[in-house]
């Protein structure tokens, strides 16, 4: 069997799901296992709604909006007395009764933000039912597993791996599920992290023995930069699961960074490929060698410069240092990139407020700390001369790092 995982583009709008529908029918001589994320831009909609609940306000327009927009799209899909109006309409009304739950913030994000996942595949799984009379909605909760870490769930690889064996392709050869989402053992809903939908494919993958996992999106496959940024940027035909894990790491959004590693280990082929052209190769990630791969280019947006500087005329020493990685640790916060002088100590983070600030108040009870925002890290792994030239030489790099494969520069916007 495969497992597909669709993204949110691939059913952002009716013609985006009708073609979505048709791909899946096309392998219909095959076992299937859809992930399919929430539709468009939803679930930064449902954030906007989570807050606006938090800060006491209204969110009954943005709540609207979103009813409005799958409703918009049923509404091309469906004839008018389908009961997959209601259906969906039951999920959103949810929110008025989670919003005067005693929860914690971070469980009721997860609660909310779910919605749009459970509606995407709603619709989905309706519309090939009622196009191709198969596809069974499955809920993803009852398989996937994991501890009380709200938006963050860390998986029970074993209950999950006991529940997703209990699937039996045999009765109901495709069946449609969501990414992102899971269950804790109190019940309750959990999330594994934005964008974690194609980590969700993986996890299915390597429970089920897959034969391959497929992602389809709106880029012909992996490039080596992001075309939007770089429009001579290339498509790898394949790729070592080493390499697309490490261009996770510096940034790389084209795939989930926890997605390889269930498949590494199981030595499941990762496709990714185009929903707009399946005609089209992709790339194919799996465990193979490639000679004389060209410069890999990763762009991280939004990151923060921290420096903490001794205040004393001593040097920067290891007790110190353990102060910094401490307070890291501490707050779940990743460093990027890290360099140290004789009096101080940088790092760039991405700079999430609720964290970042935070962390900055705790380190000036031991430093003087100075930061910068709204950076771009600028990863170039395999760099040839060429581009290691170019890019250190550009006018606004604040920082700069290199070993033999792997150039960093930051960079001011
Ligand atoms: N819908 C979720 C998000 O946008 C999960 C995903 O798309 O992978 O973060
Ligand atoms: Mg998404």
């Amino acid at each position: 069997m495969k497992v597909f995982k669709f993204g949110g583009a691939s059913v952002k709008s009716a013609a985006a799901v009708r073609n979505t529908a048709t791909i899946i029918h096309s392998f219909s001589n095959q076992a299937l296992l859809v992930v399919v994320s929430a539709m468009g831009k939803t679930t930064n909609a449902l954030e906007r709604v989570v807050a606006a609940i938090l800060r006491q306000q209204d969110y009954q327009s943005e709540l609207e909006q979103l009813k409005h927009y799958h409703e918009e799209i049923m509404r091309d899909l469906f004839p008018q007395n389908h009961p997959i109006y209601a259906a969906v309409l039951r999920e959103f009304d949810r929110i008025e009764s989670f919003e005067s739950q005693l929860w914690s913030e971070d469980q009721l994000y997860d609660q909310i933000v779910s919605i749009g996942e459970v509606v995407s595949t709603r619709i989905v799984a309706a519309f090939m039912q009622k196009q191709h009379g198969s596809g069974l909605w499955l809920d993803a909760r009852d398989y996937i597993v994991t501890d009380d870490t709200y938006r963050e769930g860390k998986i029970d690889w074993q209950t999950t791996k006991h529940a997703i064996a209990s699937l039996d392709f045999k009765v109901n050869p495709l069946l449609i599920t969501q990414g992102f989402i899971g269950r804790n053992a109190a019940g309750y809903t959990t999330t594994l992290g934005r964008e974690g939908s194609d980590f969700t494919a993986a996890i299915f993958a390597f429970c089920l023995g897959a034969e391959s996992v497929t992602i389809w999106k709106d880029v012909p496959g992996v490039m080596n930069a992001d075309p939007k940024r770089l429009s001579a940027a290339t498509v790898f035909d394949e790729l070592p699961f080493k390499e697309a894990a490490e261009m996770t790491y510096y940034g790389a959004s084209v795939i989930h960074p926890k997605t390889i590693k269930p498949l590494a280990n199981a030595g499941i082929p990762l496709l990714v490929k185009n929903f707009d052209d399946p005609s089209l190769p992709g790339t194919r990630i799996h465990e193979c060698k490639v000679d004389d791969l060209p410069p890999l280019i990763v762009f991280k947006d939004n990151q923060c410069l921290i420096s903490c500087k001794v205040v004393d005329y001593t040097f920067i020493d290891e007790t110190q240092l353990s102060v910094i990685f401490k307070a890291l640790s501490d707050l779940d916060i990743k460093i990027n990139l890290m360099q140290n002088s004789a009096i101080s100590f940088s790092f760039c983070v991405d700079f999430r407020e609720n964290k970042v600030l935070p962390l900055i108040e705790r380190l000036q009870h031991h430093f003087e700390v100075y930061y910068n925002t709204g950076l771009t890290l600028i990863t170039i792994k395999n760099y040839d001369e060429k581009t290691f030239d170019f890019y250190r030489k550009q006018k606004s790099v604040i920082l700069e790092q290199s070993s033999r494969s792997t150039l960093q520069v930051l960079v001011k916007n």
